[in-house]
């Protein structure tokens, strides 16, 4: 603000009087203020009050030929009000463009909507080799047969054979299912129409449905081809789940998948492949004899598996060499296949970075860091949890030897499995029991066993009191065994009565009511107690059988240690050895066989009472 010289200041006539002679150089009007800002021509500046709406002043000015402006004082505010009206009206134009725009392109997608989205690749576009698939050797060993019939069809129809028209790739993500997908198309130079499932569910009802029919036509066309819906769950779960219906939508697509594959007559050259991650969920309906009846499990890499997959991404980088893949792989416990690949592309950006020509020690512990960083289940390198399942897995995978009415161990292995922790033992089921659908009384029971197996390994080696939660759903599958013996097939001392209906299993994704109960509140006191002392029998039983094997479990378990993964031939070769030796050298252990074939003997008596 100008300063106000108050001791001179002119009174009103006085600045008429100074206008008129010649003295002003420059008039500024504040109207809002009733004064004007008097600029003399020698420099002094002044403001002086005036009337308000005075015309006087202004006439004076204009005789005078002294310029005079007006300050309004609202003028920042009033620009500025401009200033937003105008914004607000773009703004509007903007929005109402955008919802033109939209409108029009869901016009245009309409035509088109029923159209599966579903991307063709052309013979001989894809580059993926089974070569650039490592690790995973089972699963491409089954898949080189697919291969073989899109080549040569001729082979399998002279003879009649039926080749499966639906595989199912299931397994943790990132284990490679689409690159393994992707492989086959290459090495089969075929079409390869690839979509996933997420895509064909849109906001529409029937829209899904149309998609599928859309893309099996094309398929049918363009026959031998091959059909790749990925994360097929996102369609393919379990109808009628979850609270207050399912998914209209969702049922309708699926209902279309089931029947499209159905259609399409034996050995037409289309061959679906699907991938995912959550087989458990997905409707039974999917997984039935003619659909997707052969399941290929691409399960994480073990050691050798992941030197292998380390090769094949390490094939086209300059390695350093330092570098040992072996080394490499033995640091990377539990790493996907995609873990593995981000792990040497970070190796690979930190070399370029550093301006080096080769991929150095260095820069792989550096990418591991950061690798090892965003994971969620960190591997398996702290030895002492690392011990500890494995002593646990070894006590299932022991028993399950053992016992001559359990199944037979497949493998057991110390790479978690999809969303679990830690390690697990797997066993085949017996082909007799799956081919007739029955369960010995002989057979549940072992399984009673082989499931406490776990904890009872805990117990014996750490003690009772070092023993972990890991055992809670081998607990919860005790519980569940040992309440359908007692309620359903009438194996314990409340006699042959089914006291619970058929509910079917209760899991994810399945329909979740329970069966009624029509007993009364005695007998569930009897059952809880039955069930409890089932459970109870199993652990002692299970402890009887480890405990006199200590030397056994802990071979198995440095074994495991070291290999990761054990398959169920080298892991009884190694338990017969030493049944052999405990054999020949004492009679004591067949003493305690004995023993325990006395306390089954007994177990059996209690449980068969009435
Ligand atoms: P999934 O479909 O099982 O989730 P992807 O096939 O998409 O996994 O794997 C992602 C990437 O990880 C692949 O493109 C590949 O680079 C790498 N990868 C995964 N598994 C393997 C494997 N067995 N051999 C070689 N590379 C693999
Ligand atoms: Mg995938
Ligand atoms: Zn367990």
């Amino acid at each position: 603000m100008p300063k106000r010289d108050s001791s001179d200041t002119p009174s009103y006539s006085g600045l008429l009087k100074a206008i008129r002679d010649g003295q002003v150089e420059q008039l500024q009007l504040f109207p809002r203020e009733d004064e004007v800002q008097v600029h003399f021509k020698d420099g002094r500046q002044l403001r002086v009050p005036v009337f308000s709406n005075d015309q006087q002043i202004l006439r004076t000015a204009e005789a005078a030929k002294v310029p005079l402006s007006v300050n309004n004082g609202q003028g920042d505010s009033a620009a500025a009000g401009l200033l937003v009206n105008a914004l607000l009206g773009l703004l509007l134009i903007g929005l109402l463009v955008l919802l033109l725009r939209r409108s029009a392109s869901v016009a245009q997608r309409a035509l088109g909507f029923g159209r599966s989205q579903a991307r063709l690749q052309p013979e001989g576009s894809i580059s993926v080799r089974f070569d650039d698939v490592a690790g995973i050797d089972e699963a491409k060993a089954e898949l080189q047969e697919v291969v073989t019939f899109l080549k040569e069809p001729e082979r399998f129809t002279a003879v009649g054979a039926k080749i499966p028209r639906g595989v199912l790739l299931v397994g943790p993500p990132g284990t490679g299912k689409t690159l393994l997908a992707r492989a086959i198309a290459g090495e089969a130079g075929v079409p390869f129409f690839t979509i996933s499932a997420s895509e064909f569910v849109e906001l529409f009802v029937g829209v899904g449905a149309s998609r599928v029919r859309d893309l099996f036509r094309q398929a049918k066309a363009k026959a031998p081809c091959i059909i790749f819906i990925d994360e097929i769950d996102a369609v393919g779960r379990q109808r009628g789940a979850g609270i207050g219906g399912g998914n209209d939508e969702r049922e309708q697509t699926l209902n279309q998948l089931l029947t499209e594959m159905d259609g399409f007559e034996d050995n037409s050259g289309v061959i679906l492949l699907a991938a995912t991650n959550r087989a458990d969920v997905l409707d039974s309906a999917l997984l039935r004899p003619g659909r997707f009846d052969r399941q290929i499990l691409v399960e994480l890499p073990d050691r050798r598996g992941r030197e292998a997959i380390l090769g094949v991404h390490g094939r086209s980088r300059p390695l350093g060499d330092d570098i040992s893949l072996a080394l490499w792989a033995r640091r990377t416990p539990g790493f996907s296949g995609a873990d593995l690949a981000n792990l040497i592309n970070e190796a690979a950006i930190l070399t370029a970075r550093r301006n080096r020509s080769a991929i150095d020690e260095q820069a792989m512990n550096d990418a591991l860091e950061r690798v090892t960083m965003g994971l969620s289940a960190k591997p398996l390198q702290d030895s002492a949890k690392k011990r500890l399942i494995a002593y646990h897995e070894v006590g299932h995978a022991l028993l399950t030897t053992l016992l001559p009415a359990a199944d037979e161990l497949d493998k057991v292995t110390l790479l978690p499995r999809a969303g679990g922790v830690g390690g697990f033992a797997r066993t085949t089921p017996d082909e007799e029991i799956l081919d007739s659908g029955l369960i010995s009384k002989a057979y549940l029971q072992a399984r009673l066993v082989v499931a406490m197996g776990g904890r009872a390994a805990e117990m014996v080696v750490f003690g009772p009191s070092e023993v972990t939660q890991g055992a809670s759903s081998d607990l919860q599958m005790v519980t569940q065994i040992a309440r359908e013996m007692v309620t359903r097939y009438g194996f314990s001392v409340l006699g042959p009565v089914a006291l619970e209906q058929d509910g079917g299993e209760v899991f994810l994704g399945r329909d979740w009511t329970r069966s009624q109960q029509h007993y009364s509140a005695r007998t569930a006191k009897v059952i809880d107690q039955e069930v409890q002392q089932m459970a109870r029998a199993a652990l002692d039983r299970a402890v009887a059988m480890l405990q006199p094997r200590r030397e056994l479990i802990d071979a198995l378990v440095e074994s495991l240690i070291e290999q990761e993964t054990l398959d169920g031939d080298s892991f009884r070769a190694q338990v017969a050895r030493f049944e052999k030796r405990a054999d020949s050298s004492s009679k004591e252990l067949s003493a305690e066989l004995n023993v325990e074939a006395a306390q089954v003997a007994v177990q059996t008596g209690i449980l068969n009472r009435e």
